[in-house]
């Protein structure tokens, strides 16, 4: 372990997945790719005063592509994740996530932990598309690790984050398509306003998941029950988003809550258009 402390602050530098955990257990917070962390003193955050870095650690940067699943170690860039799932039937929305978010400087560095481990961050573009397509997260902590759905890491994720490293995220192969689409503002920088990602599974039963809109991402259950052995265009499934709408838009400096919960019809449709198209926006 490559320790150097400095006047305030601890910084580790590990190898491996087990000095992070012990870093965590000493009090460490993590440090990924740094773009959300790095910005903590303009928010008003004072920085941890323990830092372990996971950058060094080789294992939490693969990507391994199995028939049935897909295993993302929590460092894997966005720009790694688009590359490692690039053509994969099935994970077009979440290759389409990880390709359309922020820009391409911070896609290099940005990683998929960080994605989803950022508490206060409503506009996670991957966190939606890994919820239309039923991922689970891997958490480590001193006395093991555990493996839970995502949605059960969102609504958990203030606490166990406390303790707790984000391994890998594993994603089965279990969709015919997905697709992704996004609302940005240019004048609200690269953040999505609102974001719909859809999956349909091989026995046809669609996932729908919104993100930016409430400050956490969630499925559209009501969309999916309304949905469920119909077969619609994507003319209907607006329709029916506009039926089945039960959003609370948070209000933010680059969109009030009322418009992020409009614009959701339209996104649906224009979703279930690219699930047509298998999953190409
Ligand atoms: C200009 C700009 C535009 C952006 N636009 C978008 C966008 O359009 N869509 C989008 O989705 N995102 C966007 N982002 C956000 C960006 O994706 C996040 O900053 C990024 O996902 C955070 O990843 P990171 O690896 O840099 O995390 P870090 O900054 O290193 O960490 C973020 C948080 O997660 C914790 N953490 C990180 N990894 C782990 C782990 N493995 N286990 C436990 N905790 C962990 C850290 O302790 C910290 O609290 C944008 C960011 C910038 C700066």
């Amino acid at each position: 372990m490559d320790m150097r402390e400095g006047p305030e602050r601890i910084f580790d530098s590990v190898a491996t997945v087990a000095e992070a955990v012990d870093a965590r257990a000493a009090g460490a917070a993590v440090l990924a790719g740094g773009t959300w962390i790095m910005r903590d003193p303009r928010r008003g955050v004072a920085l941890p005063e323990r830092i372990v870095a996971l950058s060094k650690i080789a294992e939490l940067q693969r990507v391994d592509v199995l028939d049935d699943r897909v295993s993302i170690g929590a460092a894997v860039t966005h720009a790694g994740l688009a590359q490692a799932i690039n053509g994969l039937a099935g994970l077009e929305g979440l290759a389409a996530a990880a390709t359309g978010a922020a820009n391409p400087a911070i896609r290099r560095v940005a990683t998929v932990g960080g994605n989803l481990c950022t508490l206060d961050f409503a506009a996670a573009d991957l966190v939606p598309a890994l919820l239309a397509l039923d991922a689970q997260v891997e958490l480590m902590v001193a006395d093991g690790g555990r493996i839970l759905p995502i949605s059960t890491f969102l609504a958990e994720r203030a606490v166990l984050l406390k303790t707790a490293l984000l391994t890998r995220v594993i994603v089965p192969r279990a969709a015919t398509a997905s697709a992704h689409v996004r609302l940005p503002l240019r004048k609200a920088g690269d953040y999505p306003v609102a974001i719909v990602s859809v999956a349909r599974a091989s026995g046809g039963a669609i996932r729908v998941a919104v993100g930016s809109v409430e400050p956490v991402a969630r499925r559209w259950t009501a969309l999916e029950d309304e949905l469920s052995g119909k077969a619609v265009t994507p003319e209907e499934t607006q329709a029916l988003a506009e039926k089945t709408n039960d959003f609370m838009g948070r209000d933010g400096i680059e969109a009030e809550g009322w418009y992020r919960r409009e614009v959701l019809p339209a996104l649906v449709r224009r979703a279930f258009a690219a699930l047509q198209k298998g999953g190409a926006a």
